[in-house]
């Protein structure tokens, strides 16, 4: 395969060694993209000899990216531990720990079947146990917040990504509306955008449990919740029998 795969373990245990193994079943999906001006930069600077010089301004700015969205996830993880009961809002009242979570980074450069230009993204594998910090014991991840981890992540990937590229290649970035994600201004490259859809990679078959991050910030959009409902509460849309991922959803 053309993809890049490689391994980081920033304050994390590693969960599964993606060259020799694949991700446990149960695993949670997390997937970054870099913004697609960035790949399309990228991918020009490897074209000629020009925009060279900003193949290591790329790295290093999605390498902020993704140790400060490891960093807002590792800052987060709670484990549950002992007895929970079903509380408000899908949420279970229990006792929890601060813990260290268990996550495998596969960081591919473009996307198999689609070699159009670079779509730089990360998927970061997330194990449902963690070590407590108070016992050293693994219990199971708390995923009821998971959706204000979700947005943190989100914002601490992009604003890391952006600034380190701005200070490093002097490059600036668009102001997006709300829902919208800020592209590369200067260079001019956003117009070019049109050419090139977005397209998210399925290294490993996605998951039921994939988040995309970035997309899907209400409440409702965390499955997680579902784990905690008590019988007679309803069903929801990705739990009918035509739905085939998490993506669909948002
Ligand atoms: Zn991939």
């Amino acid at each position: 395969m053309t993809a890049e795969q490689g391994i980081t373990r920033l304050g994390v245990l590693p969960l599964f060694d993606p060259a020799a193994e694949e991700p446990p079943a149960d695993a949670i999906e997390l997937y970054l993209e870099a913004p697609l001006t960035v790949g399309l930069l990228f991918h020009l600077a490897t074209e000629g000899d020009d925009l060279r010089h900003l193949l290591g301004p790329v790295e290093e700015a999605r390498e902020a990216g993704v140790a400060a969205a490891l960093e807002s996830l590792a800052h987060f993880g709670e484990v549950k531990v002992g007895d929970h009961y079903p509380g408000p809002n899908l949420t279970t009242i229990g006792r929890r720990e601060p813990a260290q979570l268990f996550v495998t980074r596969v960081r591919h450069v473009g996307v198999d079947g689609h070699h159009d230009v670079a779509r730089l993204h990360d998927h970061l594998y997330l194990g449902r146990r963690a070590v407590s910090k108070a016992d050293g014991r693994q219990y199971p991840l708390d995923l009821d917040s998971f959706q204000q981890t979700h947005a943190l992540m989100d914002s601490a990937y992009r604003r890391a990504l952006q600034r380190s590229l701005a200070a490093t290649a002097g490059v600036k970035w668009s102001e997006p509306r709300e829902g919208e994600r800020a592209e590369l201004v200067a260079p001019p490259l956003l117009g070019c955008l049109p050419d090139y859809p977005r397209v998210l990679c399925h290294w490993h078959r996605p998951l039921a449990q994939r988040w995309v991050v970035g997309d899907g910030r209400r409440r409702h959009d965390n499955p997680f919740l579902l784990e905690n409902r008590r019988p007679h509460e309803a069903r929801a849309p990705w739990e009918d029998d035509d739905f085939d991922g998490w993506e669909r959803a948002v």
